[in-house]
């Protein structure tokens, strides 16, 4: 009976846009311990946009840093960078760009390197930020904003407070996985703080922040040390990795082609809140086979 209830729950799942590429991922899914989601583009919409922006040099125009920056992150295609994407704006010429792994992204403008990053960036160059400056980003920081910034080889010249609205059913999700006893994790690219404010609004019991693809691998290696059955939900080519290390890798249509290609279980209609329907036919499922 048992690949007659396996072949049952993979067509329920179909029926519902839950697609699960392997019987292996339908069997494990209900068992897992631990639940991992990326932030940015997963708990998150990904529709970054810039709330807030100041001038750091008073030799700089706030108009001028922000088309530095824009000029920049015109030749990225992280949702940071479209947040400074308009269809109107005449951009200007960039040399030698370069993306700065888990930092951001640099290139030369009139024969000078610029970068546009996080604060990680920042302490990377050398670069520390003033109390005034702190004080200011503060209460954007405190709502779960993140900010970037752009510097020069020695000082910050702007910052950019960019907001990133959660997702509308990423609390009702945690809380599902938390009443049925799985525990929950984020892992970020993002600065501390704004992870924190993140973890703490959606409930989620662990994070952690400031992390390179290879640290949120690690981490996954680490659990499944610890003989955790591991599922990891993310959406872009810094969660690849560790979508194929996880136990079961999910994956919402939409992401990064490399993402989906790492998961096991991909969710048709976009609803983050078919992980939990994903999780309960897996558990159905096994109930019948035993
Ligand atoms: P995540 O999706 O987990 O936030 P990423 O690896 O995509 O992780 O990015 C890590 C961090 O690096 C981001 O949170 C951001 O601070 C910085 N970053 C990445 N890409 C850019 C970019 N194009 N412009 C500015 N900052 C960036
Ligand atoms: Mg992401």
């Amino acid at each position: 009976a048992t690949p007659v209830a396996i072949m049952a729950g993979t067509g329920r799942a179909a029926r519902e846009g839950i697609i699960f590429k392997s019987p292996e991922a339908l069997e494990i899914l209900g068992r897992a311990d631990v639940i991992a989601f990326d932030k940015t583009g997963t708990l998150t919409t990904g529709s970054v946009s810039v709330v807030a922006k100041e001038s750091l040099d008073e030799n700089v125009p706030l108009n001028i840093a922000y088309l530095y920056a824009a000029s920049i992150e015109g030749k990225s295609s992280h949702p940071i960078a479209r947040a400074f994407y308009s269809p109107s704006a005449a951009l200007i010429e960039v040399e030698d760009y370069c993306f700065e792994k888990g930092l951001g992204v640099s290139g030369s403008i009139g024969g000078k390197k610029y970068y546009v990053g996080n604060e990680k960036l920042l302490s990377k160059l050398g670069i520390s930020l003033t109390a005034d400056v702190v004080y200011q980003i503060e209460s954007y920081v405190n709502g779960g904003s993140s900010v970037v910034y752009l510097a020069d080889e020695s000082h910050a010249v702007a910052y950019f407070v960019l907001s990133d609205p959660l997702k509308k059913d990423s609390y009702s999700l945690i809380s599902d996985f938390k009443k049925s006893q799985i525990k929950t994790m984020m892992l970020t690219g993002d600065a501390e703080n704004t992870a924190e404010q993140i973890a703490t609004k959606l409930g989620i019991s662990d994070y952690s922040s400031r992390l390179l693809p290879e640290d949120k691998l690690n981490i996954i290696k680490e659990l499944q040390n610890q003989g955790k059955k591991v599922i990891m939900v993310g959406d872009g080519i810094n969660d690849s990795a560790s979508l194929s290390q996880a136990d079961v890798g999910v994956g919402l249509k939409g992401s990064m082609d490399i993402a989906l290609s790492s998961c096991d279980v991909i969710l048709l209609k976009e609803r983050l809140t078919d992980i939990y329907n994903a999780f309960l036919i897996s558990r159905a499922t096994m109930r019948n086979i035993r």
